[in-house]
């Protein structure tokens, strides 16, 4: 059977995973968070006081990470080497630990096949950042959606405001900028905008205005 695939990159805050995910709910895809394997690979190094950055050390810990995601009623759930790490990969050093494993090849290679099974035996929606132009190249529809830094650090932002070690808007932003420089400059697999890619600046809609938007370029392709 042929799966439909659809891939969804862009830089951290666009809205890509909470649009996704109630897309995938309407159309009964899988949503597929590409991101929390990265994370679920800084957080193993975290764990072992590894530094995210240092590529040898890394590399060194591969052999002991086992990566796995499940789905229960479509909803992904992310195990590390069997335990669930859905919530603690959230936390905000996460992020950049994240950010920094990812660009190590060996790391993205590590993950490569995990992603391409599922959108093979799956009508999926994948977010992620190199999603339409390395691992779904032939996905049926590309979105490449962004906003403004300043839109993206607020929603951040609004999410993060009720928890007791929220970092000020300042710090978020600045967090953002630097995310997004790392994931662009990097060599391999950098955050960019495929050929074949739809834009979508979702700076000046809402959550159900980009909703709806994404569904009708979804409904599009499946005719
Ligand atoms: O999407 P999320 O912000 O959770 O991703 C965390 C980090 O993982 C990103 O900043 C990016 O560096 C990395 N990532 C990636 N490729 C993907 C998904 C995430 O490099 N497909």
């Amino acid at each position: 059977m042929k799966t439909i695939n659809i891939a969804i990159d862009g830089p951290a805050g666009a809205g890509k995973s909470s649009i996704a995910k109630r897309c995938a709910k309407e159309l009964g895809f899988i949503y597929v968070d590409t991101g929390a394997l990265y994370r679920s690979v800084a957080l193993f190094a975290i764990r072992n006081d590894v530094l995210t950055n240092d590529e040898a050390a890394v590399l060194a810990l591969l052999q002991n990470v086992n990566v796995e995601l499940k789905f229960v009623d479509n909803v992904q759930k992310v195990y590390l080497n069997g335990e669930d790490v859905s919530e603690a990969i959230r936390q905000n050093e996460v992020s950049m630990g994240a950010s920094n494993v990812s660009a190590i090849p060996k790391v993205r290679e590590f993950l490569f096949n995990l992603q391409r099974r599922i959108a093979m035996t799956n009508n999926v929606i994948m977010d992620g950042r190199d999603i339409g132009t390395v691992v779904l190249p032939d996905a049926d529809l590309k979105i490449f959606m962004t906003a403004s830094p300043e839109i993206r650090a607020k929603r951040r932002y609004l999410e993060l405001e009720h928890k007791p070690d929220c970092p000020s808007f300042e710090a978020l932003l600045a967090e953002i900028i630097q995310r997004d420089y790392n994931d662009s400059h990097r060599e391999t697999a950098p955050l960019k905008q495929a050929d074949d890619a739809v834009l979508l600046d979702t700076s000046e809609l809402d959550f159900e205005q980009s909703v709806q938007k994404v569904i009708e370029l979804i409904k599009s392709v499946e005719e």
